[in-house]
C-alpha cells in the first residue's frame, strides 16, 4: 500500500491536489509534485518513496543535532529520496534534488516499518529519527513507523525545514516525541529566493510544536552576506523566545554546496551571533566549528 494521504481528485480532469505541504501542488496524469516522489497516476496518488529509504545509519543522538534530548544516545535514522524545498545551499543535495538526477525507485529495496523497529529491537536502540532529506515527503512511512514505535516505546525524532501544512503536522504529533526544526532565516524573501519555500509556515509549525509541548530545538544555518542581517536574527532569537525561553538553539556554520557560491561562515562571524543568541536565550550551541 503505497497511497499516498492528504489530497483529493478532481474528477473530470482526474488532476490531482495534494495538500501535504504549503506548495499545495495540482498535478497531472503521470507527473509528480514539486518534491518529485509523490505522483498522479490515473487520479490515485501514490508516494514513490513509501518503505524506499536509501540510508539507514545509526549515529549519536547530537548529531541530529539535538543536545538535550537523551544525550548520549545512539539513535537509528533513516530518510529517502527528495524534498519540498530546493535551498541553493543544500547539504544534502545529492539525496534532496533528485530533478537533478532522476531516480530509479524500483531499483530502492523495500524495507517496512516493522523490520525498521525490529532493527531497533535487535540491536537494543530506543530513538528512531526521520531525517537526511526532508521527512514531510515520506510521510506516509514515518507516520506508520511512528505509530509502530510507540506500541514498543521506542520514542521517535523528527529532523525537518517545518514546511508541512497544518493538518498533517497536528496529525504526526501525538506519535512524535521530539523535534529539531531547520530556521533557515528570518525573513520571507530568503525563504522564496534562495529557498523555494514559505517563511510563515516554518514558523507556525514551530508554533505548533511549541504548543504541543513537544521537545523542540532549532539549527540555524548561518551563511556570510546571505542571512547574517543581526537585526534579524534578534528577531528570531526573540520570537524562540516567546515560544519557549528554554528552547534550545543551534547555530551552525556554513560551507559552500551545490548551488550558492560563499565562503565558510567566518569563525568571528559565528562568535558574534553566538554572544548575540546568548543574550535572548538559555541554550544556545554552535555546529560545523
Ligand atoms: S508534498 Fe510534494 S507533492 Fe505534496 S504539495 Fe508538497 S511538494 Fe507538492
Amino acid at each position: 500500500m503505497n497511497e499516498a494521504m492528504f489530497f483529493k481528485t478532481e474528477e473530470n480532469t482526474k488532476k490531482v491536489t495534494c495538500f501535504l505541504c504549503p506548495k499545495d501542488c495540482v498535478i497531472a496524469d503521470g507527473k509528480t509534485g514539486v518534491c518529485g516522489v509523490r505522483q498522479n497516476i490515473n487520479g490515485t496518488f501514490i508516494s514513490l518513496v513509501y518503505e524506499k529509504p536509501v540510508a539507514i545509519h545509526i549515529d549519536p543522538i547530537e548529531k541530529k543535532p539535538l543536545y538535550h534530548f537523551h544525550p548520549g544516545s545512539k539513535i537509528l535514522s533513516i530518510g529517502t529520496y527528495g524534498c519540498n524545498l530546493s535551498c541553493r545551499f543544500c547539504q544534502n543535495y545529492d539525496i534532496s534534488q533528485i530533478k537533478d538526477s532522476p531516480v530509479d525507485f524500483d531499483n530502492i529495496k523495500r524495507v517496512t516499518s516493522a523490520e525498521i523497529v525490529n532493527m531497533c529491537i535487535e540491536r537494543g536502540l530506543k530513538f528512531i529519527a526521520f531525517t537526511y532529506n526532508e521527512p514531510t515527503i515520506f510521510y506516509e512511512y514515518m507516520y506508520e513507523t511512528a505509530i509502530l514505535c510507540k506500541e514498543h516505546d521506542i520514542k521517535t525524532v523528527v529532523v525537518s525545514n517545518g514546511q508541512i501544512n497544518e493538518e498533517p503536522l497536528k496529525k504526526l504529533i501525538p506519535y512524535i516525541d521530539a523535534f529539531n526544526i531547520d530556521l533557515k532565516a528570518f525573513n520571507e524573501n530568503f525563504y522564496k529566493k534562495i529557498c523555494n519555500g514559505d517563511f510563515e509556515t516554518t514558523k507556525n509549525t514551530l508554533r505548533i510544536i511549541a504548543e504541543n509541548k513537544k521537545h523542540l530545538e532549532v539549527t540555524f544555518l548561518l551563511i556570510e552576506g546571505f542571512n547574517d542581517d543581526l537585526h534579524e536574527f534578534i528577531k528570531m532569537c526573540k520570537f524562540l523566545k516567546r515560544l519557549d525561553n528554554k528552547i534550545v538553539l543551534h547555530i551552525s556554520r556554513a560551507f559552500p554546496r551545490y548551488k550558492l557560491n560563499f565562503n565558510p561562515t567566518p569563525k568571528s562571524l559565528m562568535n558574534l551571533f553566538f554572544d548575540t543568541a546568548g543574550e535572548y536565550l538559555e541554550n544556545v550551541y554552535m555546529g560545523n566549528v
